[in-house]
C-alpha cells in the first residue's frame, strides 16, 4: 500500500497577505495538486533577517528563495514585488515597501505617493506592478519568472480588502482599485498571479518527483 506524505512548499515570507495570495494561487492555477502544505516562514524557527539590497526584483527574489530553501530545508518559493510609477521613472520600484522610510506602514507610503503625484492628469497616472518570483531547493535555484500588471494610480484610496498600493492601483477594465475587488479577481490578474502561472509547471515535477520516490 503506498503511503501519502505531505510535501511542504515554503513561502519566503511573513507578510500574512502574501502568504494567502500565495495559498490561494495554488489553489486557483493547481487545483489537482494534492499531498502538498503550503506555509510561510512563520511555522518555522526564526532565520537572520534577508537584506533586500539587490539593484532588481529578480536579485532580490533569487537571494530570498535561497536563503529561505537553505533555512527550512524545503522547495522555497519566493517573491519580491513593487509599483512602478511612469511619471516617477519607476519609482518607488524595489524600494515600494520602505517608500516613505525603513518602517513605514501601507499608509504611510500610499500618502507619500498620491503627494509625489498632486497635480499629475489622469492620463499620465500610468503604473504597474512587477513581480519577480523564485521558485528554489537548497542549493538549488530552479527559476525566476515574472509577471507585470498595468493600471493606474487613483487620487483617494479606495477599498479595504489588500494590502500595499492596493486601495490606490486602479484597473481601468474592472473600474476597481484592488483593494476593492473580491481575491479571485485580484488573483486571475494581478502580477503576482500572472508570475506564478509561469513557474507552476517546475512545482508540478517537483511534487510529482517527491511521490513517486
Ligand atoms: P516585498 O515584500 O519586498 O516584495 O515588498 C513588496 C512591496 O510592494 C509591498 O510592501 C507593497 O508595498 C508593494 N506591493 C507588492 N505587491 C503588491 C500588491 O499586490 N498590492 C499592493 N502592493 C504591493
Amino acid at each position: 500500500m503506498q503511503t501519502t506524505r505531505n510535501i511542504p512548499i515554503v513561502v519566503g515570507t511573513r507578510n500574512r497577505g502574501k502568504l494567502r495570495e500565495m495559498q490561494y494561487l495554488f489553489k486557483q492555477f493547481l487545483p489537482r495538486l494534492k499531498n502538498v502544505q503550503v506555509t510561510g516562514l512563520n511555522a518555522f524557527p526564526p532565520m537572520p533577517a534577508i537584506a533586500e539590497d539587490g539593484a532588481s526584483f529578480h536579485e532580490n527574489a533569487r537571494k530570498k528563495a535561497l536563503a529561505v530553501a537553505e533555512h527550512t530545508g524545503c522547495m522555497t518559493i519566493a517573491d519580491d514585488s513593487g509599483l512602478e510609477v511612469d511619471a516617477l521613472n519607476g519609482a518607488p520600484g524595489i524600494l515600494s515597501a520602505r517608500y516613505a522610510g525603513e518602517h513605514a506602514r501601507d499608509e504611510d507610503n500610499n500618502r507619500k505617493l498620491l503627494d509625489a503625484l498632486a497635480g499629475v492628469p489622469a492620463h499620465q497616472r500610468g503604473a504597474q506592478f512587477v513581480c519577480a518570483l523564485a521558485v528554489a531547493l537548497p542549493g538549488d535555484l530552479l527559476g525566476i519568472f515574472e509577471g507585470v500588471c498595468r493600471g493606474v494610480i487613483g487620487t483617494e484610496p479606495h477599498g479595504g480588502s489588500g494590502f500595499g498600493y492596493d486601495p490606490l492601483f486602479i484597473r481601468t477594465d474592472v473600474g476597481k482599485t484592488f483593494a476593492e475587488m473580491p481575491q479571485e479577481i485580484k488573483n486571475r490578474i494581478s502580477h503576482r498571479a500572472r508570475a506564478f502561472e509561469k513557474a507552476a509547471l517546475i512545482i508540478v515535477r517537483y511534487v510529482d518527483q517527491q511521490l513517486t520516490k
